[in-house]
């Protein structure tokens, strides 16, 4: 089976093609013309949102029987393909609500955590965040040193988590903390829900960032923050298996990610080939030309490449299959490529590239960041080494 995108395309639902359409329509009518003035405020219209909400967006890969649309993995990169077309705030808007910040209610929580949390999400009436990331440890995560204390009937938690996205409007943390130093990551973290209204934790100010600047982090503070007992995601029976959660949400995460890559990298292309025509039309030489076309067969033989490992490893996760691996070569790939086609494009645009708040500007910010949240390039290629590794021994 090919997979470029027409043949995607016939190997999703008829439901699917008509909300993918809605969705480009709801891009180009509403999202594209305010890009740049979401760029500008850094905010994105509460109208916009409410449209979201109503397209069923916050619940792209919730199950239908907890309010979501119920997606594949490969229908909802599909969506974020699109979505990152336009301003990478979007996307961030929904995708960590939908995703790391939910997921691991989704993946491990009890009955009772999925009926009072999924619908919401889905419904986009709360927003979920995902807080695992520390001063003294990102890429390390199992260096966290956040406590989690069980004292009575609520546990009380200490210490301070960094960027964390949607910390303005999240009303519940998917939060990551120690339980046992003994054990460190494997039986000592535990995954809690804390909501926003917990005595004791604190949202910090917004971080100041380079790119993505509709989307804002924050730090988080615990100070003798409780939460109740019932709030460990599966319950007292899952305390110590937090990492594995944590763990599990990113696999996917490292996807969605992909997807962002490859929608950005699709968008920066269009308007390279856009930018060609222009010259040609305006009567230059294609002889003249020829380091923006060879330019542009480079970024379209990257793209192409990347698109291919990113629906056939969401195919896999869809099929139910370890994609650990492939979820961070993917993410590897598709990330570092979508910089290098925005470096191209730069090149290419020339002056234009470089004013500040210019469309190729923009995306060299954005993507750079991809290569850094859920797990750095680096920290990927660690994963996909020693999985190398442990896979050859298992032969031997
Ligand atoms: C826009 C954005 C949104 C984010 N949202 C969230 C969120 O919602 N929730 C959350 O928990 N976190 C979030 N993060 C944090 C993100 O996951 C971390 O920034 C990331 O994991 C890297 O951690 P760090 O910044 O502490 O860098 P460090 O871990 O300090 O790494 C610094 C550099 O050293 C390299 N490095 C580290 N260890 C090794 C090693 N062993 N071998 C080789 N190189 C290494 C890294 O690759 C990196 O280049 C977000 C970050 C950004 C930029």
């Amino acid at each position: 089976m090919g997979l470029g995108r027409d043949e995607m395309d016939k190997s999703v639902s008829e439901d699917f093609l008509r909300l993918k359409q809605q969705v480009v329509q709801f891009i180009e009518q509403d999202l594209e013309p305010v890009h740049l003035q979401v760029e500008e405020s850094a905010e994105i219209p509460e109208h916009l949102v409410d449209k979201m909400r109503r397209l069923g967006l916050f619940g792209l890969s919730i199950p239908r029987d907890y309010g979501g649309l119920g997606l594949t993995t490969l229908e909802e990169i599909l969506i974020y393909e699109e979505i990152t077309k336009t301003n990478a705030c979007f996307r961030s808007r929904i995708g960590t609500s939908n995703g790391i910040g939910s997921m691991g209610i989704l993946y491990d929580g009890t009955e009772e955590q999925k009926r009072r949390y999924l619908p919401r999400v889905a419904s986009g009436e709360w927003t979920a965040a995902f807080a695992l990331t520390e001063p003294d440890a990102g890429s390390d995560a199992a260096n966290i040193s956040t406590q989690a204390v069980l004292d009575g009937d609520s546990w009380v938690l200490n210490g301070t988590k960094q960027f964390i996205t949607n910390a303005d409007t999240a009303q519940f943390f998917t939060t990551i903390a120690v339980t046992d130093e003994t054990k460190g990551a494997s039986g000592g973290v535990t995954a809690f829900i804390v909501e926003r209204d917990a005595p004791g934790f604190v949202v910090g100010p917004a971080d100041v960032k380079m790119g993505l600047k509709g989307s804002h982090t924050h730090e988080l503070v615990f100070k003798d923050c409780r939460v109740p007992a019932e709030n460990v995601i599966g319950g007292m029976a899952r305390v110590g298996q937090g990492f594995k959660t944590a763990m599990r949400v990113l696999d996917k995460g490292r996807l969605s990610m992909g997807a962002c890559a490859v929608g950005a990298a699709q968008k920066v292309l269009d308007l390279c080939v856009e930018r060609v025509q222009r010259e040609l039309a305006s009567g230059m030489a294609k002889a003249d030309l020829q380091a923006e076309m060879f330019a542009l067969a480079d970024m379209a033989t990257q793209l192409y490449a990347a698109r291919q490992m990113l629906y056939s490893t969401a195919i896999k996760k869809d099929e139910g299959r370890n994609v650990t691996q492939e979820a961070s070569m993917t993410k590897i790939f598709c990330t570092e490529m979508a910089s290098r086609i925005a470096g191209l494009a730069m090149d290419s645009f020339g002056e234009e590239g470089i004013l500040t708040r210019s469309r190729i500007e923009i995306f060299l910010r954005d993507v750079r960041l991809y290569r850094i949240y859920e797990g750095t390039s680096e920290i990927q290629r660690i994963i996909v080494s020693r999985n190398l590794l442990k896979n050859s021994r298992s032969r031997a």
